[in-house]
């Protein structure tokens, strides 16, 4: 397994520069004990990203932009899926109404 320093792509401001460690999409053991016998499984993980520091551009805080990446870390969403997840956060996105 290789676990690397990566720098990511900043999900509010679309810079880069966060420092984040990756891991590649790996397969672990999991054992699990089923009427007193241990079984030992094979589960595929996804790839992950361990977000580092905060956003040097924008200031974004290294939580936020984890939970970001925990949701979606290959592709910045579009605009309307960002609204979308903003939304069932439960974020207010109009102010003074
Ligand atoms: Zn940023």
């Amino acid at each position: 397994m290789i676990t690397g320093k990566a720098e990511v792509r900043c999900p509010f401001c679309n810079k880069s520069g966060i420092v984040a460690f990756y891991k590649p999409p790996h397969r672990e053991p999991s054992s699990s004990r089923i009427s007193g016998k241990s079984v030992t499984k094979q589960i595929m993980k996804d790839e992950s990203y361990h977000i580092q520091s905060d956003c040097p551009n924008c200031g974004a805080k290294k939580k936020d932009i984890q939970a970001w990446y925990n949701g979606s870390f290959v592709e910045l969403r579009t605009h309307e899926e960002r609204l979308e997840r903003l939304k069932k956060r439960g974020l207010p996105l109009i102010l003074g109404t």
